[in-house]
C-alpha cells in the first residue's frame, strides 16, 4: 500500500479542476459504471443552521481518477469527487470539519483519502482500509496524516470477503495508535456477525444504523426483532457507536430530499430518532457525499442537512450529534 501525495499532474495529463461543482466527469483512463448517479451539483443552502464547529463525520472522495487511480478490484467506477469539491460543500453547508472514509472504489490504496486529510489544515480526519500486510511505518504515516480508524465492510456486493482472523489481527494492531473500527453491514447479517463484532477490542462505529429494513412493520415502541437486536447490540456494548446518516439509502417511501422537500425520508425518522434518544453520546452524522452507488436518486445535500432536526430535535442533542461526539472520537486532543 502506498501513502502520501501522488505525483503532481504534468502538462500532458488531464487538468484537475479546482472549482467547485464543475461538469461531472471521470478523469484518467476510466469510464463511469453505466447508470452511475453523479453527486448533486448546486445543493440548496440548508434552512437548518448546524452548530458552530459541526463535523460531517461520514463522507468520501473519489479520485480524481487521473491523479488517484481507482483500484483494479473495485466493484464500481464513480464520477470523480475531489477534495476541493468536498471542502466547498463543507463550507456551503456550514460545517467546519470532515471525517473522510476510504471509498471501496479505491480498495486499500488510501492515497486520495490521505491527500484530502493533509490538504485540510487539520480540519479533516480519516478512516482507512488496510490489509494485514500493512506495516507499522505505514500505519504511523497514516496516523500522522490524521487517520483514526479502519473500516471493515461486510456488504457483500461492495467488497470481496476478508477472513475474520485477518480483520481481528488488524483491529488488535491499531489499538497501539488509539484507532477505532468502523463496521458496515446489513441488518439481516447481524446475528451471524455478532460474536465477531462483540469481540472487537476497540471502539466500534456502525455505519448507517446497520442498515435496518425500515419497511418492516413497527408496533408502537417495538421496532421488530431485527432493529431491536441492533439496539440490544448498542445497549449491551458501551464501546459501540452508530452513525445515524444515510436516510436516502434506507428510505422506501421517501419523499426524496429534492426540490426543496423539508420532510424527506419520513419512514427512516423513527429509527434514527430512537438511536439518538437512547444513545445521545454515541451517535454521529454525515452527509455520505458523494453518495457512492445510489440506485434510485441523488439527494440534495442541503436538504439532507435539513433532515437533522427531525432526528435530533433539541439543541443539546444536535450539539452532541454534530460537535461533541465527533470531536471526542476524532479530535480528542482538542476536547478539554
Ligand atoms: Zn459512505
Amino acid at each position: 500500500m502506498r501513502i502520501g501525495r501522488g505525483p503532481e499532474p504534468s502538462d500532458n495529463q488531464p487538468r484537475i479542476s479546482t472549482t467547485p461543482w464543475p461538469n461531472m466527469q471521470t478523469s484518467g483512463p476510466f469510464d463511469k459504471t453505466p447508470g452511475w448517479l453523479d453527486w448533486f451539483s448546486g445543493p440548496a443552502k440548508p434552512r437548518f443552521q448546524v452548530p458552530t464547529g459541526a463535523v460531517d463525520a461520514h463522507c468520501h472522495v473519489f479520485g480524481p481518477g487521473a491523479e488517484f487511480p481507482y483500484a483494479p478490484e473495485r466493484k464500481y467506477t464513480p464520477c470523480d469527487a475531489s477534495k476541493h469539491q468536498l471542502y466547498a460543500l463543507r463550507d456551503h453547508l456550514g460545517f467546519e470539519r470532515n471525517v473522510v472514509v476510504q471509498a471501496t472504489c479505491h480498495g486499500a490504496d488510501n492515497r486520495a483519502m490521505v491527500d484530502a486529510l493533509t490538504s485540510s489544515n487539520g480540519k479533516a480526519r480519516g478512516v482507512a482500509t488496510v490489509k494485514r500486510t500493512v506495516t507499522d511505518t505505514e500505519l504511523q504515516a497514516m496516523h500522522d496524516a490524521g487517520v483514526r480508524g479502519v473500516r471493515f465492510n461486510f456488504v457483500k456486493r461492495l467488497v470481496d470477503f476478508t477472513p475474520k482472523d485477518e480483520l481481528m489481527e488488524i483491529a488488535t494492531r491499531i489499538q497501539a495508535w488509539g484507532w477505532h473500527v468502523v463496521i458496515y453491514f446489513e441488518a439481516v447479517d447481524l446475528p451471524e456477525l455478532w460474536d465477531f463484532f462483540t469481540a472487537l477490542p476497540t471502539t466500534v462505529v456502525v455505519d448507517h444504523m446497520g442498515r435496518p429494513d425500515v419497511s418492516k412493520p413497527m408496533n408502537g415502541d417495538d421496532f421488530g426483532p431485527e432493529f431491536e437486536l441492533f439496539l440490544k447490540f448498542m445497549r449491551q456494548h458501551p464501546n459501540v457507536w452508530s452513525k445515524v446518516s444515510c436516510p436516502e439509502r434506507l428510505s422506501v417511501t421517501g419523499p426524496k430530499a429534492l426540490n426543496g422537500e423539508q420532510n424527506a425520508y419520513t419512514d427512516v425518522i423513527p429509527f434514527a430518532r430512537r438511536v439518538v434518544k437512547e444513545f445521545p453520546d454515541r451517535v454521529l452524522w454525515g452527509t455520505d457525499w458523494p453518495h457512492p452507488n445510489l440506485k434510485d436518486h441523488m439527494p440534495d445535500d442541503g436538504l439532507l442537512v435539513d433532515f437533522i432536526p427531525h432526528i435530533a430535535s433539541t439543541a443539546e442533542l444536535q450539539h452532541k450529534l454534530l460537535v461533541a461526539n465527533p470531536m471526542r472520537l476524532y479530535w480528542p486532543e482538542e476536547v478539554k
